[in-house]
């Protein structure tokens, strides 16, 4: 799928304004469409609020199916990148120890997009592990 990119400040730290050592952290800002026990093997589709759609042209975006045993979660996610300069990048790694980047919520929230999604129900981020875990949804019926 691919990453969308109308970014208004691609090539700053989304949290601090750098433009020095740029990382780039793909991610996903999703809202819960539906959460329903896996009975049938069917997955309820939920239409696009207006509010989505109308966003939909500059976000874009599309539903997907978050699986897991006996239950299933629809999302509608927004594809985003997170940028983050060496420092802030380094400071998220130091107060989380070593390892995986793993980034959190407050630093997701950095993002431009972030908080115009949160307004309309976007309000939890994906990283890029679970979005790789994510089914896109069959549309076509
Ligand atoms: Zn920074």
């Amino acid at each position: 799928m691919e990453v969308l990119r109308t970014d208004a400040k691609p090539n700053q730290c989304h949290r601090c304004g750098s433009s020095a050592d740029l990382t780039r952290h793909e991610f996903g800002i999703a809202k819960v469409l539906s959460v329903k026990r896996d009975w049938s093997g069917t997955v309820g589709y939920a239409a696009a609020s207006a509010i989505s759609i109308a966003l939909a042209p500059a976000l874009g975006g599309g539903a997907l199916v978050w699986q897991s045993p006996g239950k299933r979660t629809s999302y509608r996610v927004l594809r985003a990148e997170l940028v983050l300069c060496g420092n802030c990048l380094d400071r998220t790694i130091t107060f989380l120890g070593l390892g995986d980047i793993k980034l959190r919520a407050s630093e997701y929230r950095c993002h431009p997009w972030a908080e115009k999604a949160r307004k309309i129900g976007f309000d939890k981020y994906l990283s890029t592990d679970e979005l790789a875990k994510l089914t896109p949804i069959r549309s076509s019926r």
